[in-house]
Order: structure tokens, then sequence, then C-alpha cells
């Protein structure tokens, strides 16, 4: 190796240092900082959520032996799981088992998947960096890189030789013999990650996390709706919420195969940056749970005429007693023609119309984020985009854009201060969004938008007759 060396440069991110070979350049990625940065990130507060979580796993199993043994005598407790299906049954055996195996002890397991593992740093940074994590699987299907990321592995000394492995591999294929595994499962293909979906929602344990990335966003917003409709199962559109809408889409498909395998998500973080869309969702096992999926599902109606736009969710609820029953959505949910300019819609979608972040979650990150400033070679983007995304309104799907609806109008726009507080007098809330700097989330209906706009027409009109009086006197 050493009369190769004059061919590499090392290239250091984080803990981690790669060879770069100079001649035979392997993908190095450098605005894929913010991604690395914000896995690890993620990672840190899985770990100690996972840690969380199992001791108050530890405390109840212990507190309810104890009840158990105390109650022996005062008969059978009334069966509280008695409307769930044996498959819940199953399941809470099953993760108990999961909770036994992942002792605090005991680190978790991390399978990067095609990562493009390239050289092998993502791999090695999630290795090095992040304390609690026992091993790393980097999968990549081409030997190149394969043999670049076991190269620097070795480069990065005992830690990461005996944390990550480097395997030539269809990751499909891994990730379908290794059935609930990997605490964490992270997709980052270069491209759509629509292939590897299946068997990555097969391959993550109860409670563990899957990370994704996807890079197709000229699929994603809808250059070729048809293109996203047959990787993703979901209709893009092209508003200006379209990267927004992405994160939905991605996160319907993944829903979609987890509900194959009695599977289900619970969105944690979803991030649009640079030019790819990341999500991070927790994988949970439960075939009663999985009945509210339609409920986190909608259709976008959006007007081709004006800015309006409407959701349809495609189930509803009905409780009758302490029953629930699971309903179609009723619909439609707008007319044939938009009632606020006249014009037809667009129909897109599923989306995920569920909260794509969990605030808590978000909080957590952005506290370790802080607490570790120096550890983050992007620190000042993903703080940012973090703190954004603190501030969302977590219920409000999708987005309007000020400087849009005032192009419709052919007006000049009110600053977003003025709108803001017009739209909070109305009685409703309203917020920024990670996605765009212009773009605002509110809960408000469009009509109470729409007449908030023509308000400020009015103003704007008497504004202009009293320049007009002030003239003439
Ligand atoms: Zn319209």
């Amino acid at each position: 190796m050493a009369e190769d060396l004059q061919d590499y440069t090392v290239i250091k991110e984080g803990e981690a240092e790669i060879l770069m070979n100079v001649k035979n350049q392997v993908f190095f990625n450098k605005a894929q900082v913010n991604n690395r940065d914000l896995s690890i990130a993620v990672l840190r507060t899985f770990v100690s959520k996972r840690q969380e979580e199992h001791g108050a796993m530890l405390s109840k199993r212990k507190k309810s032996a104890e009840k158990a043994s105390e109650k022996d005598a005062s008969g059978p407790a009334v069966e509280e799981a008695s409307t769930e299906s044996a498959l819940d049954n199953g399941k809470s055996n099953g993760e108990c088992e999961v909770h036994e195996e992942i002792s605090q002890d005991e680190p978790c397991s991390v399978s990067e998947e095609p990562a493009l593992s390239a050289s092998g740093l993502r791999a090695l940074r999630y290795a090095r960096e992040v304390e609690g994590i026992g091993k790393v699987v980097a999968l990549d299907n081409d030997k190149a890189s394969v043999e670049a990321c076991q190269k620097n592995i070795k480069f990065n000394g005992s830690v990461a030789i005996s944390k990550v492995e480097s395997h030539l591999a269809d990751a499909r294929v891994y990730m379908l013999t290794h059935p609930k595994e990997f605490d964490v499962v992270d997709l980052d293909p270069y491209g759509s990650p629509s292939v590897f979906l299946d068997s990555a929602v097969q391959s993550v344990v109860d409670g563990g996390m899957l990370m994704c990335t996807a890079t197709d966003m000229a699929v994603l917003c809808g250059g070729n709706g048809e293109v996203c409709y047959s990787k993703y199962g979901s209709y893009p559109l092209r508003g200006k919420y379209c990267h927004e809408m992405a994160l939905r889409i991605l996160l319907a498909s993944i829903e979609s195969h987890a509900n194959r395998y009695k599977r289900y998500i619970v969105p944690v973080l979803s991030v649009q940056m640079n030019f790819y869309v990341r999500v991070f969702v927790r994988v949970y096992t439960s075939a009663s749970a999985m009945k509210n999926t339609p409920l986190k599902l909608s259709y976008v109606y959006q007007c081709i005429g004006c800015d309006s736009y409407h959701l349809q969710p495609i189930g509803r609820t009905m409780s009758k007693g302490s029953s629930v029953r699971y309903l179609p959505g009723f619909g439609p949910i707008v007319p044939q023609e938009c009632s606020d300019c006249g014009k037809k819609y667009n129909m897109g979608g599923p989306i995920w119309s569920a909260p794509i972040h969990d605030q808590e979650w978000v909080t957590s990150v952005l506290e370790g984020v802080k607490s570790m400033k120096d550890q983050y070679p992007a620190y000042d983007r993903i703080s940012a985009v973090l703190t954004t995304i603190s501030e969302e309104l977590p219920d409000v799907p999708l987005f309007l854009s000020l400087h849009n609806l005032c192009a419709t109008l052919k007006c000049t726009s009110p600053s977003a201060v003025i709108f803001r507080s017009a739209v909070i007098n109305a009685g409703y809330r309203i917020s920024g969004t990670h996605v765009n700097p212009l773009g605002l989330k509110s809960d408000a209906p469009m009509d109470v938008i729409w007449d908030i706009m023509r308000c400020w027409v009015a103003v704007c009109l008497s504004v202009l007759h009293l320049f007009l009086l002030w003239d003439m006197v």
C-alpha cells in the first residue's frame, strides 16, 4: 500500500479520514456533509432515546411483575388486549425480545445500505463518532467502492476495524436475509431509493429507525408525474410546495411498503436540503395500529387557476361508544370548479398528511447538536435548519407562497409580518417552513386567506385614493 500512498490525498471530515485516489476518484460529495452531520445528530438522539425506552420498559416490567405477585390471590385482571389481534400480542412479545437483545450495554447496529458507501466515509463517521454503536455494515454493489471502503477502514485504525464491515452485495438481498436485525438502516443511494424500500422496511427491528435519502428531486417534484407514480405510487404536483410534497410522497411510499409486512412508520424528522430529501422514521409492527394508515394519507386538489389547494383524506373513523369504525373518507372535498376562481383542479397524491416531524425529537436533536457544536463540521447549516423545523406548524401539510398569491392577484406583496398578523387576528395559526424561506404554513382555510388578500388589495387602493386626494388638495 505504501507505494500507492502518493496517489492519494487524505480527506478528513468529523473524526473520520478517508483516502481519496487522485487518479481513480471515488465519488465524494462535499455537499453531503450536511446530510452526514444531520444523520449523526439523529443517531446520537436515537441511541439515547432507545436507552431511555429500554430503561422504562425494564422498570415497567419489574413493576408489573411485582403487581402480578401481589395480585396473585385477587383473581385474573381484565384482559386489556382482548380486542387486539393475535399479531399484536405477537408484537408485544417480539418487542420484549428486541429490547432484551439491545441491552444498555449492547450497542446498536447500523446497516449502511447501498450508501454508495463509496469511500465508506459515512460508515466510518458513524462508527467513530456515535457512542453506543457496536457494528456498522456498509454495503455496495460496486467492487471498486467496496475495495476503497475496506482500505479506508484499515486507514482509520482499530476502532474502525473492529466496528465497520464492508461487503460487496446487493443491498436488497442482504436486507431480506437479515429481517428485523438492524437498529438503524440508512438508505443513501444515488438517485431513487424506491427499489430498496421493500427490503429496508423488513430489515429494521421493531422501534428501530430507517433513514432514507432521495436525490431524484425532478421526479418527486412533478417533472415527470407518471415516473413518480411508477416509482412511489403517488402523483406529484408542481406547486411551490413541491419539495415538501416530495417528502410526503416518500413517507407515503415507505408506509405503504411497511404496511405489507404489518408494520407502520412514525416520522421523527423530514428534511429537504440542497438537492435531496431525507427522512428519518421509526418502524413498528402492529396490525391494529396499521388500520390508522388511511387517516394519515390524503390526495391533494390543486386549482390550476389560483393558489388554492385542498386535502382529501383517504380514510376516516367513526366512534361509537368505545369502539372505532374505519371508513373511507367523505368526498369530494371540493366542487368541480374552484370556488375562488372557477377553474378546475389537478389531483395529486396520495401524500403523507400526518406530521412529518416529531417535535420532541426535533428539540432533542437540536439540543444535542448545540451541546456538541464543534463536533459538527456543518454546524451552522444544520442548526439553522433544525431551528426552522422546530418552529414549523406540525399539523399543517404543505404551504402557501405569499409571492404567488400576489402574482395571482397582480398586487404588490404585503410584508410577511403584516400577512402573519392578519392571519393570527383572524384566529388562525401561521409559521414558516424550512423548505422555502418565502413559504407560509397556516391552518386558515383558503377563503380566509383570499379574504385577507382582498383586504390588502383594498387597503392598497384606498392608500392610492388618499394619495390622489392629497394631490387634488
Ligand atoms: Zn382557483
